[in-house]
């Protein structure tokens, strides 16, 4: 059966010195991974359009067990990303994310856009990477079957309280009278984390990554994003410990 769509290359690997196995978000068939024989020596083939971070149109052979590719034409690519150690490694977790959530095998129109999206703003720099990074993170999950219960305090369904606990491992929130300390671990938000929070899942993504937040409720909403994340992922990110040791964060 012939594919076509288009989707964007989340990791590649050689295989021999002309065939490759690449790993591609795609549009119509979600994470797919596929053979890439003889991309250098294939008649009109664009070599580029198989590479890391490459947005392309891509023909598959669908096979019983495995995809083959065919052609493949560049829409977008990222190239800013290659120049910078910081862009790169952050670029390279959510890919990581993606590998890691992306695990059904169905259309993947909207977290498509939104990694389209992140990189392009990761590219030319015009969001804070913090809340870049953050907004991906909560929105992925969102979209991937973790979205969390910000709506109210679990047990006593208050929502006008000044603070509340993130309970990462529930995804649950609980006032201050609710809260248990032996419901570790927690992130503690403010009232200005919490909007972020819940302003992020609920805008869509033309809006979602433009909002302003005071310096201390950043730190909160950021810190919330990516324990969450590490929490629903359960086992250690690679790319997310080398994003961090990179910006010495
Ligand atoms: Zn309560």
């Amino acid at each position: 059966m012939i594919i076509k769509t288009s989707g964007i290359v989340v990791s590649g690997q050689a295989i021999s010195e002309r065939d490759k196995l690449i790993t591609i978000l795609t549009e119509k068939e979600g994470l797919i991974r596929a053979f890439a024989k003889g991309v250098k020596s294939f008649k009109g083939f664009n070599s580029l359009a198989s590479s890391l971070f490459c947005y392309s149109d891509f023909v598959f052979y669908k096979g019983r067990n495995s995809y083959n590719l065919s052609e493949a034409c560049a829409i977008k690519f990222f190239f800013d990303l290659r120049n910078n150690l910081e862009k790169l490694s952050l670029a390279e977790y959510f890919c990581e994310l993606i590998i890691s959530l992306c695990v059904q095998p169905q259309e993947a129109k909207e977290i498509l856009r939104l990694v389209l999206n992140s990189l392009h703003f990761l590219s030319k720099e015009t969001i804070p990477r913090p809340i870049l990074k953050s907004v991906f993170e909560i929105k992925i999950l969102s979209a991937s079957g973790y979205l969390p219960n910000l709506l109210n305090c679990k047990k006593c369904l208050t929502n006008c309280e000044d603070e509340f606990y993130l309970v990462i491992k529930e995804g649950s929130l609980y006032c201050k009278k609710c809260f248990c300390k032996s419901k570790n671990p927690c992130v503690k938000l403010s009232r200005g984390a919490l909007f972020a929070l819940r302003y992020v899942i609920s805008s869509p993504l033309k809006k979602a990554f433009h909002f302003s937040i005071s310096e201390e409720s950043k730190r909160k909403f950021c810190r919330a994003c990516e324990e969450y994340t590490i929490n629903c992922i359960e086992k250690k990110i690679h790319t997310l410990t080398f994003y961090k040791q990179v910006c010495k964060i």
